[in-house]
This record gives C-alpha cells, structure tokens and sequence, in this order.
C-alpha cells in the first residue's frame, strides 16, 4: 500500500492552466476503495489486476533542450515520474512524415517507404503502424489518435478504432481529455504541433522566445490532458504507461537534415511500471512501438521486421526486450553519449518534487 500511495503521489504534481481540484478527491477517494495489489509486475494478468493503458504523445519539432530550458512542469512530472533519454535519434530524414512513421511503425524509413511529408510511398502494408498489429492480438483493446496533423490519421493509420484530426493543439487536448473521462481508450496517441510550427516562424532554438512560448503552450496542453486521465473514474483500476516523444529537432527555421540539431530527439516513459529515475541511453524513435507492446504484454513477431527494442520498462521478462536495434548510418556520434556541448541537461534527480519550476 506505501507504494501505491507513492505511485500516486508522482501522479499528482501535474497542473493544468485552469485547474479546478475535483481530480484529487477522487484519486484519494480511489485509495480506500481499492482492494486489489498495487502492482502488477507478470505479463498476464490476473483479471483483478490493474489494466494497461497506454497514452503516447508526440509533439512535433521540440527540441529536447528546449523542453528542459522551458517552464515546462507537466512534461517535468512525467520525467520525474519516469525513465527519460534526453538524446535519442530520429530518422535520418528528419521530416514530420518519415518521424512519425518511425515512431508509430517501428521501422526506418528503408522499410516504410515514408520519405516526405506528401507520404505517398508508404509501405504500410508490410509496416503498418503498431496498432493493427496489435489489434491482431488484442482485438478487445480500444485504440485511438487524436492529432493535429491530418496526414498521421490519413495517411499513417490503419485499424484504429478511433481517428480524429480536430484542427489545433487546443482542440486535441479538449477532444483527448473529453475520450479519457467519458470513454475507454486502451491506447491514445496524441499529435501536438506548436513548436514545430514557432520554429519554421521564428526558429527553432531556446534562446527563442516564440519558441519557448509554444513549448510552454504544448505543456499546458499536456497538464490538460494528464488531468483528465487522472479524473478518470476507474483509474484505481488502472496501470497506465505515458510515452512522450517527438519527430526531429530543428535549427534556424528548418530541419529535415541528418545532422546532430535536427536528429536529436528525447524520449520520456513514464508510470509506475518505468524504470523511474533512470537515464536511457542508446534510444531511438522505433523504440516507441516495441515499449508500447512490451507493456501490453503482446510480443513483437520478429517476421514483423521491427528494428527497435523495449525501453525504460522494468519487470518484463527478458524475452521481451529485443537485444539492439538496427541503427541507421550516422547513429553512432549522436546516440546515447549524453551531455555534449551546449546541451542543457536537468538530470531527473535533481528535478524538483514538490514544486515545479522551469528555467
Ligand atoms: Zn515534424
């Protein structure tokens, strides 16, 4: 029960910017009416035990320095409460199209045949995206995307149950925390694009102040939606893991290149089923889809051809973690050497606990 109640407790820092307090109540409210165990650390489990949820956000064009140098305490939460790389790799081609398919494929863009953002040549028969493979599976699982670039859902998605592109960051963090308080998604991912879309205006840097300012927006719009999950009635009957991450970087106002700058990129896994605390080296965008399925309990067909591995998860039995990934040229000088210079690095210790704060 102590670790229930911590588990909890790293849930509750989250803010949003017009927060009203019903969500606590009923989180303290969940604690006395909870009678099952606090964790679940087996694959399959028994039906008592929480049910796995997963919440993937992907936030277009934020450089992970800038999500550290902003005022950013929501996505700081999740840090905290989480395994965090700070210097994972994108695709070599670091365009919106050929990140996200990354991201949702879990192959490199000499698989899924994403080269630019038109995403005409998509090999999404043999790559689709994770959640027809898992729907394979997990028929009984609910799974949707609520994004504010219309070419994920129209052009990357296939067999999700629910696929919406309502137009701007504010009307994906409304729709997203209408669905997690009046519905039941098992797997929801999120599209944000403010700072990609600051960073073709006015650069993409943290010493920009546009660019600051929309990676503050995408964080409130974060705030939002975690408070939405945690006023979600059966939450206490739930085990939900929170991967955030985004396509590429940038510099000046353009990305698209394979350099450092723009293939830079953070990967946030966080609940308390991650490796809480830990800095996660050698990650990479095709790291998302295999930790999704890995915390679902739903193994990775190796005829699949994924190339990625499951990351900052702990208790899953080795057989789930895939040994190395399939790096693409170039990987070696940017992936998993930490700090390097002009980085701006909070390791997750040192962040604050009780009251959030930027930089
Ligand atoms: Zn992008």
């Amino acid at each position: 029960m102590i670790a229930f109640l911590i588990c909890l407790a790293m849930l509750l820092p989250f803010r949003a910017a017009a927060r009203s307090d019903a969500a606590v109540p009923a989180l303290q409210a969940s604690v006395s009416d909870r009678t099952g165990p606090p964790d679940a650390p087996n694959l399959r489990p028994d039906p008592q035990a929480p049910r796995r949820k997963v919440l993937i956000i992907g936030i277009d064009g934020m450089r992970p320095d800038a999500l550290l140098s902003v005022e950013t305490p929501n996505l700081k939460g999740l840090i905290r409460a989480g395994a965090f790389a700070s210097s994972a790799t994108a695709d070599s081609i670091t365009r919106s199209g050929p990140g996200w398919a990354s991201v949702l494929t879990g192959v490199w863009h000499d698989k899924h045949h994403v080269y630019d953002n038109v995403i005409g040549t998509f090999h999404g028969d043999a790559y689709p995206a994770f959640f027809k493979r898992l729907k394979e599976s997990r028929p009984d699982l609910f799974t949707a995307c609520i994004v504010n670039w219309a070419p994920i859902r129209d052009r990357l998605m296939s067999g999700i149950d629910l696929a919406l592109a309502p137009g701007n960051d504010d009307s994906v963090a409304s729709r997203a925390s209408s669905l997690l308080l009046r519905g039941d998604p098992d797997v929801l991912f999120l599209h944000f694009d403010a700072p990609d879309h600051a960073g073709h205006k006015y650069g993409f840097s943290r010493f920009s102040p546009p660019y600051r300012h929309a990676v503050a927006s995408v964080d409130r719009q974060v705030g939002k939606v975690m408070e939405a999950l945690q006023a979600r009635p059966g939450l206490y009957r739930e085990d939900w893991l929170i991967l955030v991450t985004t396509d590429h970087g940038g510099s000046f106002r353009h990305h698209g290149r394979d350099i450092r700058a723009h293939r830079r990129v953070f990967l946030i896994v966080s609940g308390n089923d991650s490796m809480r605390g830990t800095r996660l080296s050698g990650v990479s965008l095709v790291d998302v889809a295999p930790t999704a399925m890995a915390f679902l309990g739903v193994p990775v067909d190796p005829g699949w051809g994924w190339e990625g591995k499951a990351v900052g998860l702990k208790d899953l039995p080795p057989e789930t973690m895939q040994a190395e990934g399939r790096r693409q040229a170039g990987d070696a000088q940017q992936d998993g050497n930490g700090p390097q210079a002009g980085d701006v690095i909070i390791p997750a210790a040192a962040l604050p606990v009780k009251t959030p704060v930027g930089g």
